[in-house]
């Protein structure tokens, strides 16, 4: 049985998802939403979001996370990344600030580019 897509009125992802907060929008579909990060720590860094919403991963139920990587695949494609990281904070202590489940697509610089910016430096 398929979950229906759940949303919190008080979530800033769940605001942008509905257009209610404007985002520069990479990806839209019925499950999954991607969008430019608005405090990029390297140029095009963009974030891949359930439309469901939840906090942590384990809220998440399958079938919404199925597209997340596909997606975070396309973006690295279309933003011609060699090199790249996918992250995804659960917790405080990990980091996370917006409790709605969201994947960083993180580009590193070439070298053409220079060192960039802020962490990760690895
Ligand atoms: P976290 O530390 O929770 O993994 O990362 C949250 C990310 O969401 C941060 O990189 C931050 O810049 C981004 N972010 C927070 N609020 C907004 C917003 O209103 N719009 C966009 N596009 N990104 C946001």
């Amino acid at each position: 049985m398929s979950s229906a897509v759940k949303s919190d009125p008080n979530c800033i992802f769940c605001k942008i998802i509905a257009g209610q907060i404007p985002s520069m929008k990479l990806y839209d579909s019925d499950k999954t939403y991607a969008f430019l990060d608005i405090g990029p720590i390297a140029p095009r860094h963009a974030l891949v979001i359930p439309k469901y919403h939840g906090a942590k991963l384990h809220d998440i139920p399958d079938e919404h996370l199925a597209e997340i990587l596909p997606v975070a695949r396309k973006i690295a494609l279309a933003a011609g990344a060699e090199d790249y990281n996918i992250l995804q904070n659960n917790g405080r202590i990990a980091h996370q600030v917006v409790d709605h489940v969201h994947f960083h697509f993180i580009p590193k610089p070439s070298e053409k580019e220079g060192l960039g910016v802020g962490w990760p430096t690895t």
